[in-house]
This record gives structure tokens, C-alpha cells and sequence, in this order.
């Protein structure tokens, strides 16, 4: 039986992803660009907005026809006129001690600097006006170019898109954006005990459940996932399944199962075996997860993952998801990360790194968020279920106590119970 090729540690093995370069990059209409990652930085092409505006309904006016009116002494104006919503500020000319109505949204008349709120004024007439607070030169207007100026830097290069930065975007008038192609991400699922999960078990054999989990978690940090089903325990059917891959084409592929060191584990022979490619790492210094393999043909990524579930996600989150952000364009992993205090002892080793399951609750007082390991046999499902996250025990540490604080790796899409402050 072989042996681990060399057990690394995790930042051993995010530091071997550097050699993935970003994929190309794509322009796509905004409708399409919801959560894609920026290839270039966006600056405003055009100042925004691209006229002062009203921010309340009331009278747009010169500020200094108003200064040291009162509810008492009020400032007497003759209305100019209405500005429509959609006219230009143009067509009205304000003269000194003229007001002009206006509405929210309205672009102010060229001579006027500052906008009376409605609840302020008293209309004695058609024509004539009473204002009895004063304002400053500014006050209820948005200035041109106070959002945006002219060529100023809208959006970063690397950041992931939301509803918010599509609707800006649409705002200065950009409609398709430079994101990097999604990686296509190949799953391949490996035991001869394995059967889809529509079909009814014979004894001895269980469903696949790595290839929903796997492809779900792919989608999730923006990949594009392509389940390539079940193959057994055969160095031939594995290297067909990873051709298979290869045609697709994929940018990663995810192989679970068989990538320990068994009689019965073929993951690292088949990987070795496939023309013009490099195994990078067997076994990594984490627990779980050790049975991670990584091998790279050209700029295509082939991880081996461990088959249980439990062990295939945490490799994933912590080793498959930066490299799927990072070929993606992203500047960072994408999940968020918490302190929390140990509800119990939760013992390690040193020279290993552990992600225990926990689930979290926010106590009140004093005010923290506590983390319960959720244990389990290895292999039991349910704990995966209870889990909010993955609590970080550091390889130089024996495990912690009760009451010590650690880092939590938040399970994304994912908000805890009790954790409203979060
Ligand atoms: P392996 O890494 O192949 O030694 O598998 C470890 C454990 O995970 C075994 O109990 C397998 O039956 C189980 N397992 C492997 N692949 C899957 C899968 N795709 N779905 C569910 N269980 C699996
Ligand atoms: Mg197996």
C-alpha cells in the first residue's frame, strides 16, 4: 500500500492555486451580470447625476432671497412658475425674489441654488409665496455630479456584482459589463457501492450524494456545475469519466471518493496516469479532509476529495472555493468568518488543523456568540444538517477550552438562529 505522497499544510496548499490563472473574461448584458465578478475597473463615463436636483417637493429658490425669514416674518416670493418632472431647470428663469414649484426628482432653474420644503412654505396665491424657514446655498439639492463625477471610479476590478451595482450601473448608463467566465466545474462521484439517488438501493449499496452536494456548493460561489454521474471502483472507468471531463471542457474537476490510500482507492493512480499531467499534492495536515489530492493538466484544476460528505465540503470550502473565486476573478474565498466561544473542551492535536462542525447561538448576556460542536460518528449525516459552520481549531494548538475564543467559518447562504446580529 502507498503512503501519503507528503502531507501539506493548508497554506502549502492554497499557495499551489497560484498557479491557476483567471479565466478570460466576457461581456455581458447587466440583466445577465447579477453576482459575476468584474474583470475591469468601472469609472462614470458621464457625471450623476447629470443636473441638480430637487431631493424634496417644495420651491426651488435662491437661498439668499430667503435669509432671516421666520414663521413670524416670513419671505414674500412671486412663483415663476412649475418645473415639470422631465423638463430641464432651463426653461424656467429665475429672477431674485422668484420661487419656482417643484417636485422631488426636478431639476432646479439654473439661478436657483437650494430648494424650501413644502412643509415650510405657505401658498397665499396663485402667484405669490410665503417662506418661513431660511436655507443655505445647497440644502435639499442634489449638485450635478454629487453621486458620481465624471471618470470617477464607480466600481473596483474584482468585485462581485449585486442588485444594487447593476442598478448604478444602469443609472450612468452602462449596459453590459467585462466579468470573467464562470469556471465549469466537472463532478465525478466514485465507489462501486454507489447508486443515483432515483433508484432503490440493492443491500450493501447507498445513493450518491456527493454529486448534488458538490454541485450545489459549486453554484453557490458562481461555478457552473456539470454532474458526469457515478463510475466505479476502476482505473479505467475513472480515467474515461476524467476524458469526459477534459471534453467537456471543464476549468476544475471534482473527483470524490477513492483518493486515500487503499487497495481499493485509484483516485492518485488514474490522476498520475492522465497524459500530460502533474500531481501537485496527496494529503493535506487537516482533519477532516487529509485525503485531498490536487493535480493540474495545463490550466485545468483535478482535485481528489474524500467520499464521505462531511470531509468533501470542508475540503471544498476551504480548498476547492478559492480556487473556483480565484479563477472566477474574485479577490477573496467569499465566506464570512466570526468569533465565537466554545460551549465545551474540544480536543486536537498539534501539527494538524481541525474544522470542527458547530452550531451557533448568540447569548445575550454577556453579549457573544457561543459555538457548539455538533459530533457525530464520521459518516452520520445528520450533524451536517445541525451545523452552521466550521470552527477553526490552528495546527499549533492541543485543542481549546471551554470558553475559549475561535474562528468560525460561516456556511454561506446560511443565517443561524439567534444570530440576528450578524
Ligand atoms: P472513500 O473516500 O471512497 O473511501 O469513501 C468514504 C466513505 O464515503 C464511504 O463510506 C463511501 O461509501 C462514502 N461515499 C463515497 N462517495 C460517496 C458519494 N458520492 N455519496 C455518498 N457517500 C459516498
Ligand atoms: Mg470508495
Amino acid at each position: 500500500m502507498q503512503g501519503f505522497f507528503q502531507l501539506i499544510s493548508t497554506a502549502e496548499f492554497l499557495g499551489l492555486l497560484d498557479r491557476f490563472p483567471p479565466l478570460a473574461t466576457e461581456r455581458v448584458p447587466l440583466a445577465r451580470g447579477l453576482g459575476r465578478i468584474l474583470a475591469d475597473e468601472v469609472t462614470s463615463p458621464e457625471a450623476l447625476p447629470p443636473f441638480a436636483r430637487a431631493t424634496m417637493d417644495g420651491f426651488a429658490v435662491r437661498a439668499r432671497d430667503t435669509f432671516g425669514c421666520s414663521d413670524s416674518e416670513p419671505a414674500l416670493l412671486t412663483i415663476a412658475g412649475e418645473i415639470a418632472m422631465g423638463r430641464a431647470g432651463s426653461e424656467l428663469a429665475l429672477l431674485p425674489g422668484q420661487a419656482a414649484t417643484i417636485w422631488t426628482g426636478g431639476a432646479l432653474p439654473s439661478q436657483a441654488d437650494s430648494v424650501v420644503m413644502v412643509e415650510y412654505s405657505h401658498r397665499l396665491d396663485e402667484r405669490t409665496v410665503e417662506i418661513q424657514r431660511p436655507v443655505a446655498p445647497g440644502d435639499n439639492v442634489i449638485r450635478e455630479g454629487e453621486d458620481y463625477a465624471h471618470d470617477a471610479v464607480v466600481l473596483r476590478r474584482g468585485h462581485q456584482l449585486r442588485p444594487q451595482d447593476l442598478g448604478v450601473l444602469a443609472g450612468i448608463g452602462i449596459t453590459s459589463v467585462a466579468v470573467h467566465r464562470r469556471p465549469r466545474v466537472a463532478i465525478i462521484s466514485t465507489g462501486d457501492e454507489l447508486i443515483p439517488p432515483e433508484r432503490q438501493p440493492a443491500p450493501g449499496q447507498i445513493r450518491d450524494i456527493n454529486s448534488t452536494t458538490l454541485a450545489a456548493l459549486v453554484e453557490e460561489c458562481g461555478g457552473e456545475a456539470v454532474a458526469l454521474g457515478i463510475t466505479s471502483d476502476s482505473p479505467e472507468e475513472l480515467s474515461e469519466a476524467c476524458r469526459k471531463a477534459l471534453a467537456l471542457p471543464a476549468d476544475a474537476v471534482l473527483l470524490s471518493g477513492g483518493s486515500s490510500v487503499g487497495r481499493r482507492d485509484f483516485t492518485l493512480e488514474v490522476f498520475a496516469r492522465l497524459e500530460h499531467t502533474e500531481v501537485l499534492a496527496h494529503g493535506v495536515s487537516i482533519r477532516p479532509g487529509k485525503p485531498t489530492i490536487l493535480a493540474r493538466r495545463d490550466n485545468i484544476a483535478f482535485f481528489g476529495l474524500p467520499g464521505h460528505v462531511g470531509s468533501a465540503i470542508v475540503v471544498f470550502h476551504l480548498l476547492v472555493r478559492p480556487l473556483l473565486r480565484r479563477l472566477a476573478g474574485a479577490a477573496d474565498d467569499g465566506l464570512r468568518r466570526i468569533r465565537a466561544v466554545t460551549s465545551e473542551q474540544i480536543p486536537s492535536v498539534v501539527g494538524r488543523e481541525d474544522y470542527v462542525r458547530v452550531a451557533l447561538h448568540q447569548e445575550d448576556a454577556p453579549r457573544r456568540v457561543t459555538a457548539t460542536p455538533v459530533y457525530g460518528k464520521s459518516g452520520l449525516l445528520n450533524p451536517l444538517v445541525r451545523a452552521d459552520g466550521l470552527l477553526i481549531i490552528k495546527r499549533d494548538t492541543e485543542g481549546l477550552d471551554e470558553g475559549e475564543e475561535a474562528e468560525v467559518l460561516l456556511f454561506p447562504g446560511h443565517h443561524p438562529a439567534g444570530l440576528a446580529t450578524y
